[in-house]
């Protein structure tokens, strides 16, 4: 599933081709892209718009409309934007936006849960407040923000990764990956975390992200850019799908388990496992 930096590397390679175009015709092939919203629905308010800016937010890619909109899109489990110039339809082909001039952007989706929805500008910070947390690259997430986040939580640290209104962007990949960066176990609470370790899961996060982004993202499913091309960050795993391998730190096997349902990959020799703090007993050691 593409997560920020997947995301990132489409949004960035798109900028340049259509920020300025203008949406000649919108064509939406699969209602379940829409959804609830009918696809005639969402034809009519894409056609005729000039695209003004290209931005993401978490996993989201926005295209800025005049007129005060923005259509936002999720690609899920499978979905790619492709931008063609060949006029040929790839398989799987859910939406098409012809842009005047030259090229289309194509939606391609082979599970289908892929979702777009057109937003008015004036209601974005509302729709997003209620999806999605701190952007872990934009400078906003320090390890005090962290710790901040995690106070109280008795989730694992996995799980608190994965939930998007903590910090936005990050899927299972980077959660492994940031996580044996700041050489911390995925089972650990996560409010159990003292500062100096928030620190560090800062600096995991946004070094796992960075990787991806200088890899132009992790191809190991259907992950392609909007070239149709891979990226290579699957090539730099530390510890993501890498069970039975040795942990390119301490050389300890990494290990496979299942935190939320996900695949999770770790060393059990240098991540730490946290323990939860103990409950201060009521009346106990904290009189006067
Ligand atoms: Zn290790």
């Amino acid at each position: 599933m593409p997560e920020l930096p997947e995301v990132e590397t489409i949004r960035q390679q798109l900028e340049p081709a259509l920020t300025g175009a203008r949406i000649a015709a919108a064509r939406v092939m699969d209602e379940r892209w829409t959804r609830p919203v009918a696809p005639a629905e969402v034809e009519e308010a894409l056609t005729g718009r000039t695209i003004a800016a290209v931005e993401r937010r978490g996993k989201y890619l926005l295209l800025r409309l005049d007129a005060g909109r923005t259509l936002a899109m999720h690609l899920r489990m499978t979905g790619n934007l492709l931008l063609d110039h060949a006029g040929l339809d790839p398989p799987y082909l859910r939406a098409v936006l012809e842009l005047s001039g030259d090229g289309r952007l194509l939606f391609t989706d082979a599970r289908r849960f892929g979702h777009a929805t057109v937003i008015d500008d004036d209601e974005l910070d509302t729709y997003f407040a209620g999806r999605l947390g701190v952007e872990p690259l934009s400078g906003a997430l320090t390890g005090e923000e962290l710790c901040r986040l995690a106070a109280g939580r008795r989730a694992p640290l996995k799980s608190f990764l994965l939930n998007q209104l903590g910090v936005a962007g990050i899927g299972n990949i980077y959660a492994d990956e940031a996580l044996h960066r700041a050489a911390l176990h995925p089972l650990s609470p996560a409010g159990s975390m003292k500062p100096d370790d928030c620190e560090r899961l800062r600096d995991g996060i946004v070094q796992a992200l960075e990787a991806g982004l200088r890899t132009g993202g992790a191809s190991i499913d259907d992950y392609r850019d909007s070239r149709g091309e891979q990226g290579t960050m699957q090539e730099e795993f530390l510890v993501h799908t890498r069970a039975g391998e040795p942990c390119p730190r301490c050389g300890a096997e990494i290990r496979r388990t299942v935190v939320a349902g996900r695949s999770t990959y770790f060393c059990p020799s240098c991540q730490r496992r946290l323990r939860r703090r103990p409950r201060r007993r009521a009346g106990a050691g904290t009189s006067g």
